[in-house]
């Protein structure tokens, strides 16, 4: 059952069929659309159809459907009544290039809109379509986001990018089996998991003048309960003569809220010697995000040792997941909280063409970069209460 027009919506796309040109070279161009009942609110976006399926012109009926069949059914999901299916590129039987799949993108868009889908699968590099079209940034190889429950809060779904099954079918071995299987349970789950709640930036307060400040890291110091800090500072080696640490912020467990204060080139004494007090006491556990940074800048800027680090959540994360390309904070804040792009504004002053030059983070927007600072150390707890939660710390 075609679900609705892909003609109609391809002919109001920018780019659609012309540019794409795969219906000039296949036997069954333009497949249809959408197919299923989707019951359970699963969206399975296929790649694009088989050499069975454009030969016969029948969608979603080659080995790729029938071995996910098997494989769902011992799952308790039905392919034809819990499942929507739709193809990445609707014709075609090669595998589509980025721009192939962009020109594709306003019919799958149209059709995540139409049927709200709780889950989207989606097999082979066809993931790339939707992060393409919602998630500027590093796509990088499959291998990066194969399996991983990615919460895509902009169209209210899960994602998980899993093989072909077909390939797996191919190279039938214990290794793809056992990742197949894996992800298709991750699949079912999350259909019955609900999506993490999207940070809200009031959670971050900015502080504005040093009373304040002093007042924060008095009642920590009372307090004594392990915080995640961060910096943003002058450059990425603090070594070279004249770096500064331009602001810090924390956010005290369990990652509710989080605190930035100014350092700048000639920081307030109560402010410094308050924050050296904290880094220094060794009953408040200290958490960062590549600890080796915070501890470098804290050692040859402030010239304070950082007592009571209880963990680095760039080890944990790869300690969780071994893979290349994933450890970082952004990553793994889009991985875990499905936020992303936070950082766009303030990313041209915060970067420097080598390693021992000075960036232009005293020219930043201060409010955003305040902002930027306590969201980093707001994800970082996050993290590392997440990573408590599993029972890695
Ligand atoms: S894959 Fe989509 S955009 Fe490309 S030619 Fe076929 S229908 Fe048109």
């Amino acid at each position: 059952m075609g679900f609705f027009d892909l003609q109609d919506i391809l002919d109001k796309s920018p780019a659609g069929c012309a540019s794409c040109r795969r219906h000039r070279s296949c036997l069954s161009p333009k497949m249809t659309s959408v197919e299923g009942q989707g019951n359970k609110g699963l969206m399975i976006l296929h790649e694009h159809p088989s050499e069975e399926e454009d030969e016969t012109g029948s969608p979603f009926t080659g080995k790729n459907t029938a071995c996910l069949e098997t494989l769902f059914a011992d799952l308790g999901i039905d392919m034809e009544e819990d499942c929507f299916h739709i193809y990445a590129a609707a014709c075609g039987t090669k595998k589509p290039d980025n721009e192939q799949l962009r020109a594709h993108y306003p019919t799958v868009a149209s059709a995540i809109k139409r049927v709200k889908p709780k889950v989207i699968l989606a097999l082979g590099d066809s993931f790339r379509s939707i992060l393409f079209s919602n998630y500027k940034g590093a796509i990088k190889d499959f291998n990066r986001w194969r399996g991983f429950p990615v919460p895509l809060l902009d169209l209210n779904c899960w994602m998980v990018a899993t093989f072909n099954p077909k390939f797996a079918d191919e190279h039938w071995d214990d290794l793809y089996t056992t990742l197949l299987k894996q992800d298709l349970k991750t699949v079912v789950k999350c259909l019955e998991t609900p999506l993490p709640e999207p940070v809200n930036t009031d959670d971050i307060e900015i502080v504005s003048n040093s009373g304040r400040a002093v007042e924060l890291l008095e009642k920590l110091l009372k307090r004594q309960v392990p915080i995640a800090f961060d910096y943003e500072t002058s450059g990425l080696k603090p070594q070279r003569k004249g770096h500064w640490i331009q602001c810090a912020s924390f956010s005290p467990w369990p990652g509710n809220r989080s605190f930035c204060f100014r350092l700048g080139k000639h920081p307030d004494e109560k402010v410094l010697s308050k924050w050296c007090q904290v880094l220094g006491a060794s009953k408040i556990g200290k958490v960062a995000h590549n600890v080796s940074f915070e501890d470098m800048w804290s050692r040859v800027v402030l010239k304070q040792r950082v007592a009571g680090w209880i963990g680095d959540t760039i080890l944990l994360a790869h300690i969780e997941d071994n893979r290349s390309g994933i450890v970082s904070l952004k990553f793994q804040s889009f991985l875990r909280f499905g936020i992303h792009g936070y950082e766009k504004e303030i990313k041209p002053f915060i970067e420097a063409e080598y390693p021992n030059d000075f960036n232009k983070v005293d020219k930043a927007p201060q409010k955003a970069l305040m902002s930027y600072c306590g969201m980093d150390s707001l994800l970082t707890m996050r993290l590392f209460a997440r990573f408590r939660q599993l029972g890695l710390v």
